[in-house]
């Protein structure tokens, strides 16, 4: 039996959850904040205490709004709050609330690019959730425990139509989805903390059919790499499930990242098994027209549009803009030193060919963190204003990022100070070291004068050694061609 692989399709749509970065939770008071002590940041209301009622975050709200007008949704101007039941120990109400029939945010476009070409995928619905808490099961043991202190913590989730074919398609979408919510800056976007969630829904089908086939659902996909792994893993299982025969059930599925597979969590579960209505301790959410304006007014830049003010304003080239502009972190990065020394280019430069590089241990596939860049912006400001106004050449500035590699608090002018490390384009002291080089080369002088001009090259790297790399370079080698021509006249 020979399967062909090639003759199918795979068709991916995904829902995610986007952790809000707010200070405190969806309908309490109590702090939204990551790694603290279990359950040490529960406030009565998420834990599902008896006659407590919530109080929707308007941060929330502006939020959700943010991201809606970013993608070109419909903002529904009067949405719904319902209850979806479950039962499991890390939700403690019975219920989480969350939105149905009556999203805030429907029908939007996210845009991407997959190798230099632009594609889309349709957004059906951003809704409004509270999170759960978190079950840690321990190995062995017949008892789990459960912190509560995610509980109640903002999320809102983006549910796309079905309409990426490829695992890579489906990473660059996811890609773009966490670049858009950086820059807008309701998200941290930090995937190892869980602030994004995937879910993939995967089905296969042969390419010339029209009807999609049964799909499975894979949850909880924290990174990149795991989404694209657990998308490629799901069509080929489903493609040798058809062709042996066998239907696909529609089902959901986890992600084991240790066996690198996928497998069966539970059946697939039904809106109507979730028994959802309308929350009674919750009035609709009605967005008026001044806040739906004034969110629209205070949108950030976002980033194609920076990509494109970069290259336009600043005079970048596109694979600079391109680099700058993929992490909110490194654009904010560029933004504050260009603030301290407006010279756009040499610093897109240096974080490009240097602070990124340095700090690629910190930076791992899935982006960066706060910490990732250890060296202050406005200390690369300060190096490149160093060598702008020629009180450094280039090559020493080398010298003085190695010391700030090892030391990042470190200021760049003290750095120089202490190393003195100035340009030298004094002139007396530049002719010292010609005349000490010409002496010490007679055999060499010689050959110039008779018309080896090519040795001038070696002249001058003996008068740069002696200088130390610190001789201004075009005051040295004009003063070099001066002292060539005194020592003929000498001769
Ligand atoms: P439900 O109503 O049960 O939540 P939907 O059909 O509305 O399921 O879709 C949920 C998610 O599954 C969406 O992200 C959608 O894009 C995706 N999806 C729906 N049908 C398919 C399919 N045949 N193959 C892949 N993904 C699908
Ligand atoms: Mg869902």
């Amino acid at each position: 039996l020979t399967i062909r692989f090639d003759s199918y399709e795979t068709v991916i749509g995904f829902e995610c959850h986007v952790q809000l970065a707010t200070a405190s939770k969806l309908f309490s008071k109590g702090p939204n904040l990551f790694g603290h002590q279990p359950n040490s940041l529960v406030d009565i209301v998420d834990a599902g205490l008896p006659g407590v009622l919530p109080s929707l975050n308007q941060k929330a709200v502006e939020f959700a709004i943010k991201l809606g007008l970013a993608l070109s949704c419909e903002i529904r101007r009067e949405s719904v709050f319902s209850r979806k039941h479950y039962f499991y120990p890390d939700l403690p109400k019975g219920y989480q609330i969350s939105q149905f029939d009556k999203p805030i945010c429907e029908n939007g476009v996210l845009k991407f690019v997959v190798d230099g070409e632009e594609k889309s995928i349709r957004i059906r619905r951003i809704h409004i959730e509270e999170d759960a808490g978190k079950n840690t099961h321990v190995d062995g043991a017949n008892f789990s425990f459960v912190d509560f202190n995610r509980a109640g913590t903002p999320l809102l989730e983006v549910v796309t139509e079905p309409d990426l074919r490829s695992a890579k398609e489906a990473m660059e979408a996811y890609k773009a989805l966490r670049q858009l919510v950086t820059f807008l800056g309701i998200c941290d976007g930090n995937m190892a903390q869980g602030s994004m969630r995937a879910d993939a829904n995967v089905s296969v089908k042969k390419i010339t059919a029209t009807e999609l086939g049964t799909r499975t659902e894979t949850k909880n996909l924290n990174s990149f790499k795991f989404l694209g792994q657990a998308i490629t893993f799901e069509a080929r299982r489903q493609i040798l499930e058809l062709e042996s025969g066998r239907e696909i059930l529609q089902e959901t599925r986890l992600w084991d990242s240790n066996d690198k597979e996928t497998r069966p969590m539970r059946s697939k579960e039904e809106a109507h098994d979730y028994r959802y209505f309308p929350d009674p301790d919750l009035l609709p959410l009605v967005i008026p027209d001044e806040l739906l304006a004034s969110v629209k007014k205070n949108l950030p830049e976002l980033p194609y549009n920076k990509f494109v003010r970069y290259q336009k304003d600043l005079g970048l080239s596109e694979y600079d803009a391109q680099v700058l502009t993929s992490e909110h972190i490194i654009s904010g990065y560029f933004e504050e030193a260009v603030a301290h020394h407006n010279s756009p280019k040499g610093i897109a430069n240096w974080i490009i060919n240097d602070v990124l590089r340095s700090s690629k241990d910190n930076i791992d596939e899935e982006g960066l963190t706060k910490d990732s860049l250890p060296i202050p912006a406005a200390s690369i400001a300060e190096l490149v204003k160093l060598i702008d106004s020629q009180v450094i050449s280039s090559n020493i500035a080398k010298g003085v990022y190695s010391v700030l590699e090892n030391d990042p608090k470190q200021s760049p002018a003290k750095i120089v100070e202490d190393n003195n490390w100035r340009v030298v384009n004094n002139t007396d002291e530049i002719n010292k070291i010609v005349d000490q080089v010409l002496q010490e080369n007679p055999d060499e002088v010689e050959k110039y004068h008779s018309g080896k001009t090519k040795i001038l090259g070696f002249l001058m790297g003996q008068l740069m050694k002696l200088g130390k790399g610190k001789l201004d370079p075009k005051s040295a080698n004009q003063l070099m061609l001066d002292g060539l021509e005194r020592h003929k006249n000498h001769q």
